[in-house]
């Protein structure tokens, strides 16, 4: 299996930019470059027959992009982790704390140490990118705070 390891998440989108931009110039799935020129665009899953290197090149920035969005709030997150400190042992504070994370909730559950991209279909191969603990660890407990009361919320 073919896996990657990111020292920074931040270094690498800066250092991998230039060949994101040629990936999705080079390759059939369109879809790359118009999310280039307009990073709203949503993104469906790529449905081409046979992947090659430039598309998945072109997810692998992607992926690793959404965190680095969530990287640029890491404020928020930390923030919203005090506060939870203070809320937890309270039922009622801690049902108003999961609403007013909304937001920041709703970006953070697909979050992954690993993120798994698919690279053939027929056998199915993935490709592994590990992203760097300590770097997302706020984001990662945010994470499991937020799904916990996800759980507890929803009974
Ligand atoms: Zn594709």
């Amino acid at each position: 299996m073919n896996i990657n390891k990111l020292e920074s998440i931040q270094v690498w989108l800066k250092t991998n930019h230039n060949k994101m931009v040629s990936c999705a110039e080079e390759t059939e799935c369109y879809k790359w470059s118009r999310w280039n020129k307009d990073q709203r665009t949503h993104v469906f899953p790529c449905v081409c027959e046979t992947r090659n290197d430039d598309c998945i090149f072109a997810e692998m920035y992607y992926r690793v992009w959404q965190v680095g969005q969530l990287l640029e709030q890491e404020d928020k997150f930390v923030n919203a982790l005090l506060e939870y400190e203070n809320v937890k042992g309270d039922k009622g504070l801690l049902k108003q704390w999961f609403y007013n994370q909304r937001n920041l909730g709703e970006g953070i559950l697909s979050l992954e140490e690993i993120i798994k991209i698919a690279t053939q279909k027929e056998p199915y191969v993935t490709m592994e990118v590990v992203l760097p603990k300590e770097e997302i660890r706020h984001l990662l407990k945010f994470k499991e705070v937020y799904s916990e009361c996800l759980s507890f919320v929803q009974v």
